[in-house]
């Protein structure tokens, strides 16, 4: 198959939800359609259970199980489908939006009776952010849930989004009969069998004349075609472009645990979502059909065994093919790098492969060179760019409880800081460290990472600061950034990467020093455009 084959076969997504809407379910249900797995229950949830074993216990499970899915490939139709693992967990939202970074297209599941919830708002003005081309996927119509109509206000209400729908129910609940599919213009009806993996559909040109009714029966029958009137007159047509500039997004109803209305989602998406998107480098754009191999590092996962502390990186492949032993540019590091096992991923099974393609991902095996944000090019320097940094929301100083271990104790924090576990700040005026992370639980995260993996022990101090802003002075020289260092010294930390932020202690203080010093600009993401 030629490049530009492979290229035009790819569809690279994440699916993203607040957890329990059922994008696990889901994953199971699409791999299902590619022949990947066999039977329900191969998908891993890695989900934190609250409660279940130990923290500790717990976390080590998430991540052997967050290797096992960071990416699940299959076939279906020709196509190349790879869909990127996003943890729904709020205290790993910036692991998934990391991995926003690296998807061409994403699902939005929502539950029908919770309708938008918190993390899928976060989620989405993410993507939207992005001009991401979004998919909304109404699930759990098995179920007694929200009018779609109010639904579909909701959605653009809370989400900022501008929707189309592509399917309509019929019914819903213990009613729920069917789905009106207004892409292929037919009719699905709903059996409740979880296990048939194909639906018949029946095809409907017409949905005015009288077999409507034989079907669903006469009040369905009237209801379906009272709101597919009203689909129309409220509802733009669903325009493709509109929809790959991220300004439209269309709605499909189903079941994903009774597998219902995913066949749809999926036949519509392998024809609609865009193939391998164009990176924006700082340098430049670039496009999937060069020639030349690239790509960055969206994730780093560490080996489960800690005697090995070798790591795995995720590469997405922007352009070009990626090919196994042969020498490619490590740009931060400006060093030739080769790697003999790069590793592809199919259903939930990892194996090395000799060529990759763009929108592929490999995992290299890692001693340490890497961190999330890496370039790898044939030789010409370039940063992509797009991997920022959040201000956390919780700040501990971190303290070295074994004297003896200090060097293993620096190691480990710099390893897991390359992870993207958490954020380390070191403060101007003393040179203690901080850690700051999105969630409580990246403490213990760590704590226990670094014993266990590094043989170090920490203990944490509370450090009350409101949020984390980077410094960008308009005028590095003039004196009143000069001051706002004087004045604001304890106040001041370097980032990992030297970066200089500025720790508010309070909203309050925050409004303050922004007013007082209006040529510093103070930013809660380290991308500065
Ligand atoms: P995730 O946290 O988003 O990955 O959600 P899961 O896929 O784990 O689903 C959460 C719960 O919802 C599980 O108990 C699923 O069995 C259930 N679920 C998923 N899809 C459906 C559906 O279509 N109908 C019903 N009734 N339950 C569903």
């Amino acid at each position: 198959m030629s490049f530009e084959k492979e290229i035009q076969r790819r569809r690279t997504f994440g699916i993203i939800s607040h957890p329990d809407a059922g994008k696990t379910t889901l994953t199971e249900k699409l791999l299902l359609f590619g022949g990947a797995i066999q039977e329900a229950g191969a998908v891993k949830n890695n989900k934190i259970k609250k409660g279940a074993t130990s923290d500790f216990m717990e976390i080590e499970r998430q991540r052997g199980i967050s290797v096992a899915t960071s990416v699940l490939a299959f076939i279906y139709k020709d196509k190349k489908i790879n869909i990127l693992d996003t943890p729904g967990h709020k205290d790993f939202a910036e692991d998934t939006f990391r991995t926003l970074t690296a998807v061409d297209s994403v699902i939005v599941v929502i539950d029908v009776a919770k309708g938008v919830e918190e993390q899928t708002e976060k989620l989405v003005e993410v993507c939207r952010m992005r001009n991401i081309p979004m998919i909304v996927f109404i699930n759990k119509m098995d179920r007694e849930g929200k009018d779609a109509f109010d639904l579909l206000d909701e959605v653009e209400q809370k989400l900022g989004l501008s929707v189309t729908p592509l399917s309509f129910p019929i019914g819903m609940g213990y009613d729920f009969k069917g789905i009106y599919n207004i892409y292929e213009k037919n009719i699905n009806l709903f059996s409740g069998d979880s296990k048939k993996n194909i639906e018949d559909v029946i095809a409907f040109d017409n949905i005015e004349g009288p077999e409507l009714e034989k079907i669903i029966g006469t009040k369905a029958a009237k209801d379906l075609r009272d709101n597919l009137e009203l689909v129309h007159g409220v509802y733009p047509e669903f325009d493709r472009n509109e929809y790959l500039e991220g300004k439209l997004q269309p709605v499909f109803f189903g079941s994903a645990l009774n597998n219902f209305g995913v066949r749809e989602l999926l036949d519509c998406f392998i024809d609609i979502a865009p193939t391998p998107r164009p990176k924006k480098a700082e340098e430049r754009l670039v496009n999937a059909n060069e020639k030349e191999f690239t790509g960055f590092v969206f994730k780093i996962h560490a080996n489960m065994d800690p005697k090995h502390r070798d790591r795995l990186a995720f590469i997405k492949i922007v352009s070009g093919t990626f090919e196994r032993n042969t020498p490619y540019l490590h740009v931060r590091h400006n060093k030739s790098m080769k790697f003999s096992s790069p590793n592809a991923f199919f259903a939930e099974k990892k194996e090395i492969v000799d060529i990759s393609y763009p929108g592929d991902i490999v995992g290299l095996h890692d001693t340490g060179n890497f961190k999330i944000g890496d370039t790898l090019t044939e030789g010409e320097i370039l940063h992509y760019k797009g991997i920022p940094s959040f201000s956390p929301e919780h700040f501990r100083y971190i303290n070295n409880a074994d004297p003896l271990k200090s060097k293993q104790l620096f190691k480990g924090i710099d390893q897991l800081m390359d992870e993207g576990v958490a954020q380390l700040f070191t403060l101007e005026m003393n040179g203690r460290k901080v850690i700051g992370t999105v969630g409580a639980l990246q403490y213990e995260v760590i704590q226990y990472r670094l014993e266990h993996e590094y043989g170090a022990k920490c203990t944490y101090e509370n450090f009350p600061v409101y949020k984390a802003c980077w410094v960008a002075p308009k005028d590095p020289k003039n004196d009143e950034f000069k001051e706002f260092k004087r004045v604001k010294q304890k106040f001041l930390a370097k980032d990992k990467t030297g970066q200089l932020v500025f720790l508010a202690d309070s909203q309050f203080s925050l409004q303050m020093t922004q007013q007082k010093y209006p040529s510093v600009i103070l930013k809660f993401t380290s991308e500065f455009e």
